[in-house]
């Protein structure tokens, strides 16, 4: 299917493939496919479900012959739904760096490697991306990985995984905050001088490698459930929200969708206003969550969807932690309970019907803040223990476009 950007809608356009391996549209917007096709799926297990759910996009591609078997080889772990009281919480953290961001970042990985793609993968995170896009892309021949995180403002565990891959991953640690590393990379994949020199791609949540596959487990769970659900979505950059609303335009059956943000409450005030407000991000204890200016709302506004969106201060947070471990004996991290507090807030609305809560990292990478609230250990994952066990470095970056650019001119 033929992409466009948000900013040229009425331009002709690249395939999906080219898309995928460009990241960023050249003109500063975002690609887009140019239609979101109705689909008729059965329930099915997740990588054979993700394939047909994606087959329009990638019909005349030259990924479109393989793609089951990139489904197969991205989504080797699975997305169970567990019981929440009468709802549920869909657990996307079951993958090698504990965080839903390993769908996409795998997907996105078996994509550009098939296209055989030589580039260097410039990544901002705000906790959990770099980690994913790390893991996915560690020694693959060709790709090198650049991620930049803002110090002091990732969890003890993430930065250590951020630092821990080594070989072709380089990790930085800005000297700023997760919209200085977003700037940052934007300012480097547009550069010149510098994408003639080096072969620059993009793995942020704008790449819609990474936003297309993310659709798969909303379909799985809104099948699987065989009744219309609801979706509360953890939301910080808006791709696991977009993806999710992707879905229910794909004709899956899915009703209401509501967001959770954490303290950086521009888009719930969006949707009550009608008017976007960039503001500066706020630090939280949903780190990952900390965006002031979410990089995919120029999707959201392009395709005109709207949604209902709610905020969670991380007072809030806290006490939703040791809430959900009293009730229901669940350790969630801190931006899964924002999720769990919006639904708490709609039922005591009197919101009906049956509701699942995106999990959307585990809580044992942010042990500091989930153990001392419900008096608990929680245990490490093997895939995450691993990462652990490892040794970990990052290099120091001043938190300007100048840096940056200099820095990658050099490596
Ligand atoms: C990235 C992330 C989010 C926010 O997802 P977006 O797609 O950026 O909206 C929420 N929770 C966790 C744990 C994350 O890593």
């Amino acid at each position: 299917m033929r992409c466009v950007s948000t900013r040229s809608p009425g331009a002709p356009g690249v395939p999906l493939s080219e898309a995928i391996s460009q990241g960023l549209a050249p003109d500063g917007g975002l690609f887009v496919p140019v239609a979101i096709p109705e689909v008729q799926l059965a329930p099915g297990p997740l990588p054979q479900l993700a394939a047909r759910l994606l087959a329009p996009y990638f019909a005349d591609e030259l990924l479109g012959a393989q793609l089951e078997q990139i489904c197969a080889a991205a989504f080797t772990f699975d997305a169970p739904l567990v019981p929440l009281g009468s709802d549920r919480l869909l657990e996307l953290f079951h993958g090698p760096t504990a965080a839903f961001k390993d769908f996409g970042a795998r997907f996105l990985s078996e994509c550009l490697t098939r296209l055989g793609a030589q580039q260097t993968i410039l990544v901002a995170t705000s906790g959990d991306t770099g980690a994913a896009v790390a893991a996915a892309f560690h020694r693959r021949p060709g790709m090198r990985v650049v991620i930049l995180y803002p110090k002091g403002r990732v969890s003890a565990r993430q930065e250590h995984q951020l630092g821990a891959f080594g070989d072709n991953v380089h990790a930085f640690r800005v000297s700023g905050t997760f919209d200085d590393c977003q700037r940052m990379v934007k300012a480097a994949l547009a550069d010149p001088p510098l994408r003639s020199k080096l072969q620059l791609g993009s793995a942020n949540s704008i790449s819609l490698g990474r936003l297309l596959p993310q659709m798969a487990y909303f379909a799985r769970a809104a099948l699987e459930v065989k009744a219309p659900v609801n979706f509360v979505v953890p939301t910080g950059n808006l791709g696991n929200a977009l993806a999710c609303l992707m879905a229910k335009q794909m004709g899956l059956p899915i009703g209401r969708i509501v967001l959770a943000t954490n303290a950086n409450r521009g888009l719930p005030d969006f949707f009550q206003t009608g008017t976007w407000e960039p503001r500066p991000s706020i630090v939280t204890l949903a780190n990952a969550m900390d965006v002031g200016a979410p990089s995919n709302l120029e999707r959201l506004r392009y395709w005109k969807l709207t949604a209902e969106a709610d905020w969670v201060d991380d007072d809030t947070i806290r006490s939703t932690i040791r809430r959900t471990w009293e009730q229901h004996r669940l350790s969630i991290c801190p931006h899964t309970a924002c999720g769990v507090e919006v639904l708490r807030r709609l039922k005591a609305e009197g919101a009906d019907g049956t509701w699942i809560v995106a999990a959307t990292a585990h809580p044992a990478k942010f042990e500091t803040i989930v153990e001392p609230l419900i008096g608990q250990r929680v245990p490490v994952p093997p895939a995450l223990q691993q990462l652990l066990d490892r040794p970990s470095s990052a290099e120091p970056l001043d938190p300007t476009d100048a840096a940056l650019i200099s820095r990658l001119g050099s490596l």
